[in-house]
Parts: structure tokens; sequence; C-alpha cells
């Protein structure tokens, strides 16, 4: 089955099945609850639903495991996002005196959307993705899942495929749930290195001393720019491709990488920032801030900040695509083994969660 097999029409006689045969409720149900730990926690949590016809239902939440699945099973909601634990149940919200009723705290989640790599694919665009782009994907987890486990010390990560066009990560640690909006935005800030909008040219700037967080990203994105980047993408071929890459270099050095293959260009382009290092202390890094541009994972920042804003949820079915929200990292396993094409294979399976 692939994206043209898919009819959205479908979904309405499809969906029943779904939550009554397929969603793994219970493993669901034992994450957002962390142990019955903490009272409420599970009782607390907003769900909310898209039903047919766009009909958004916030504020949705249950006691039970039980009850989520009858819940689930009577809507049969098109997609599902997951909010804050609150401070009083969701669904009585409105019976809570005003200003009492407050998000509490939510995973820390980062959101990948391929959407921001428009102007460094040449591939695809908007909400289009194919194989190149979950090269862009695989950079994004290798770099993130490093920087949240070994410069912030978190253990408990969950990658997932988004349905549609890119990927998110529930950081599921106790110290990442109980996290204040200004903590969120100083890790998002930490993880964010390429900025600005579409009229900035140069997008990553590097000072010297390195730090050791970027160093480390490069060394990912090392392993995978002259394939992924130079040959597939082919930015070093097409005439404007080639002009967009060569407004990131200084001037000066222009003159000497008059080649026309890809391949030799990024050499030179490589031997041209070596030979710059030591000599000037402006722009010696632009072989790297090219590698950053092109492939470093863009962080849509305000999912990140928000302890109140709404994700959708791992095992929601994307509407538009009929695709499942799943673990990315067994996907990958399996798309990297070769012997499946991940296209296929997540339309029939999906995986439960492995880091509890
Ligand atoms: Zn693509």
């Amino acid at each position: 089955m692939s994206y043209s097999d898919y009819d959205p029409a479908c979904l309405p006689d499809l969906l029943p099945l779904y939550y009554r045969r397929l969603f793994p409720f219970s493993q669901y149900y034992r994450w957002l609850n962390y142990g019955g730990v903490q009272k409420n926690y599970f009782q607390n949590r907003e769900f909310s639903f898209t039903l047919k016809d766009d009909i958004y239902v916030r504020y949705q939440s249950f006691s039970t495991q039980n009850e989520l699945e009858k819940e689930m099973q009577k809507m049969n909601p098109y997609k599902i996002d997951i909010g804050a634990v609150y401070s009083h149940r969701p669904n009585q919200h409105n019976t809570v005196k005003s200003g009492s009723f407050q998000a509490l705290e939510k995973e820390l989640v980062f959101d990948i959307d391929m959407t921001d790599y428009d102007d460094v694919r040449t591939c695809c665009s908007a909400a289009d993705i194919c194989s190149k782009c979950w090269t862009l994907m695989t950079i994004a987890i290798h770099i993130l899942d490093r920087a949240l486990r070994e410069d912030f010390g978190f253990q408990h990560l969950l990658w997932v495929y988004s349905g549609r066009r890119g990927v998110h990560c529930w950081v599921c640690d106790e110290a990442a749930r109980k996290l204040s909006a200004a903590g969120r935005s100083a890790v998002a800030e930490y993880l964010s290195l390429v900025k600005g909008g579409e009229e900035t040219v140069k997008k990553v700037v590097l000072t010297d001393p390195i730090h050791p967080f970027i160093s480390a990203s490069l060394e990912v994105v090392e392993k995978y720019f002259l394939e992924y980047a130079v040959q597939e993408q082919d930015i070093l071929g097409r005439k404007e491709c080639v002009d967009k890459v060569l407004a990131l270099v200084p001037e000066d050095i222009l003159f000497f990488l008059n080649v026309k293959q890809p391949e030799k260009l990024w050499k030179m382009i490589k031997n041209e920032a070596k030979n710059k290092q030591g000599t000037v202390k402006k722009g010696q890094h632009f072989e790297k801030e090219i590698m950053l541009q092109y492939c470093y994972p863009r962080l849509d920042v305000n999912v990140s900040k928000g302890v109140n804003h709404l994700l959708k949820s791992p095992f929601s079915v994307h509407p538009k695509t009929g695709d499942y929200a799943l673990n990315e990292q067994k996907g990958e396993l399996l798309r990297k083994s070769g012997k499946f094409s991940f296209f296929k294979l997540k339309h029939f399976f999906f995986f439960f969660f492995s880091f509890c």
C-alpha cells in the first residue's frame, strides 16, 4: 500500500477496526500513568480529539484505561493529541474557579517537520517526503538523542514518526516532565542552531571556540553529508543550488572554486576552509556552517516551550496519509536492514513502546 492507495474516504470504516483491534491501549495507559506514582497523573491529563469534519474537542480526560478505551471506541477520533497534566480534571475545567485550572506538567517534546527544510531540500517540498528526507530525519534523531542523553542526562526518550512529514520526540523523564516554561525554552534554545527565516542567507554562524555540542553534532552530519547532500540532493550540481551554497562562502575564495564536478567542488571548499583556518578570524568555519545549514535539525521551538502545548499522540492515525505515528527507532532499524521497505512496512505494522 502506498500513499496513492490510501483513500481518506475509507477512514470512517477503518477507524472502528483500528480502535477495536489494533490500538495498544494497555501500553498507552501504562506509559501515561507512569506507574501510578503521582496521584491523578493519568486522570488529570488532557486529551483532545479531532472528529469527522474537523470537529475539535479539547479537554477530554479519563479516569481509567477502560474509560479511555470505551470513549475512543465510541468517538473513533480521526486524530488524538496529548496535552498537559493539569491541576484538576480537564473534563471538569468549567466547574473550577477561574485561574486555578493550570497546566502543571508535561513531557518535554520536540517537533521536527520537513516543511522547515524546504530551502535546503531539492527532492520534495511542503508535506511531501521521500527516502532522501528520511536521511534528514535520521540525522536529526542521532543529533538530538545524543544531546538529550549525554548533555542533559535524560534517559527515557520516545521517538515517533508523526504520520506525515516529520518526527516527534517525547522526553519522559520525571525531571523533563516537571520543567518550567523557562527551562523548556532553555533546552530548546541550546539545541537550536539554524536561525532566521526565508530572507536570512546564512542561517548558521559559528564562533571560536566551537562548543562541544556543535562538534558532536558535526560528527554526525559529517557521516551523511557527502552521500546525502552532495550526491543525493545534488546541492553542488544545478546552478541555482550551487549559487545558494557559494553564497555561504567568503567572497575572496570564490575565485578558486570554478569546477563543475560536485564532489570535487566540495573537496575544494573544504580545502579552502582548512587553508583559511589560522589566517583570518572571521568566516573560517564556513564548510561546517554549510553542513549544519543543510543537515542540522530544525526545531519548531514553540512546540517545546509551552507546558500546555498539545502534540499529536503516538499511535494516532494521520487522517491525510492513513499512517500511524509509530516508534521511529524500530522502523529505522528495519529500514536500514534493507530487508523491508519502511514506506510499505509502516502501513501494516506498528510497534509498542520500548522505553518503559
Ligand atoms: Zn524528499
